[in-house]
């Protein structure tokens, strides 16, 4: 396959998605770039829920994304809490009102079904497309925002997750989140460390 056979399918997979977003009623409040950053609040660790790491993920300018995200707090979507060590910086959280939404609407539909019909190749795909945005985002030296467990700094400390980047012990889900200080693991380096506590 050709760069170009693979663009226009992921385009065409880029319109199918906004379509849905677009139509869908729970989302009809929302403008894109608003679920965008509800999505990515909904998948990253406490580390990466700050309005610089959602300005940082989306590529966006910072006005722009704080724009978008006063909105979602005057909607109730979202909540403001300052950080217990810098009293300068804030988290994000996802209200349980987002995470209605994001329920009932993700993932499109159309998405769920195609992939239930290929069977054991989903796997295999998601496998692919996972190794592919590794090579565009090292070639191009972009931040990875990786899934916590393949990170070169994941470790298990008495059976819990514990970052070996800021050597705090994690809570057992944080294991599955995105974070913007995730660094993958070297092609031929050992796998995330176990220890014992
Ligand atoms: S182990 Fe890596 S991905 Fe997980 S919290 Fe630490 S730096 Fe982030």
């Amino acid at each position: 396959m050709t760069d170009s056979n693979l663009f226009d399918l992921l385009e065409r997979f880029s319109s199918l998605t906004r379509v849905w977003f677009r139509q869908h009623p729970l989302l009809a409040e929302l403008q894109p770039i608003q679920l965008s950053a509800l999505m990515y609040l909904a998948r990253c660790n406490n580390y990466s829920n700050t309005p610089q790491a959602v300005t940082e993920y989306l590529g966006l300018t910072k006005g722009t994304v704080s724009q978008s995200l006063k909105a979602l707090e005057g909607k109730g979507l979202i909540v403001k809490t300052q950080d217990a060590r810098d009293k300068r910086s804030v988290h994000l959280y996802l209200t349980d009102a987002a995470r209605s939404v994001l329920d009932g609407s993700l993932p499109p539909a159309f998405l769920a079904l195609g992939e239930s019909r290929m069977g054991e190749h989903a796997g295999q795909l998601v496998t692919l497309l996972g190794e592919l945005l590794t090579e565009v985002q090292r070639s191009a030296d972009l931040p990875s925002f990786g899934l916590c467990s393949t990170c070169r700094f994941h470790e298990v400390v008495g059976g819990s997750p514990f970052c070996g980047l800021t050597r705090e012990q994690l809570v057992p889900g944080d294991a599955a989140l995105i974070c913007r200080e995730h660094q993958p693991l070297m092609p031929h380096g050992p796998a995330p460390r176990d220890k014992v506590a």
